[in-house]
């Protein structure tokens, strides 16, 4: 991550302009996010770059000196942050997990958690201490796909490779294979 970012988020968001600051409304793409974007350049900001979220309209405030170039950098990667932030906030991954396991009759995570910074891979499993983590890559996509990670993860705590064996504990979970064709097409690596 960049360390000359800084992500405000509500509450924590408080500074105010207070010259006249120039406001501009950008366009919501055909499949874009489920909010509108506002572009705040500030001559107050220097360095950082904020974000809130608030009733619809995420506010992006920006150093007046920036690009144009730079600010759609940004507002692609506010965006994208958001609009994660927002489909990882609807599923309890605990409870999903739970209710997996027992309906596939998989082992229980001791933890599971998302995770940001998984580029290559849709989730990991370490079996010693029975923590998962799933990318938040996956939050946006069909529950279902959602869910067979969860329970390919699940089956490594019982397996922990790729053998014949663990391949039928995955495919307990019945769209299986329409969930991997899925990740492939998506481009990802469907193993860990
Ligand atoms: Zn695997």
């Amino acid at each position: 991550m960049n360390n000359e970012l800084r992500l405000f988020e509500d509450h924590e968001y408080t500074e105010t302009s207070v010259e006249t600051p120039t406001v501009e409304l950008v366009p919501e793409a055909a499949d874009g996010p489920a909010f509108v974007v506002e572009i705040e350049r500030s001559t107050r900001r220097k360095r950082t770059v904020g974000a809130q979220l608030v009733g619809g309209v995420l506010k992006i405030v920006i150093p007046s000196w920036m690009s144009r170039v730079e600010q759609q950098h940004w507002v692609d990667v506010m965006s994208r942050r958001f609009e994660r932030k927002m489909s990882t906030d609807r599923v309890d991954l605990v409870e999903r997990a739970l209710t997996l396991a027992r309906r596939h009759d998989l082992p229980r995570a001791r933890e599971i958690s998302w995770s940001d910074n998984m580029l290559s891979r849709w989730g990991s499993c370490t079996p010693t201490t029975g923590c998962i983590r799933i990318s938040t890559r996956l939050a946006p996509f069909p529950d279902w796909v959602l869910d067979y990670v969860i329970v390919h993860e699940l089956a490594h705590l019982e397996v922990g490779d790729h053998s014949a064996e663990f391949w039928r504990l995955a495919h307990r979970y019945p769209k299986a294979e329409r969930a991997i064709g899925y990740l492939i097409a998506k481009s990802g690596d469907e193993h860990d």
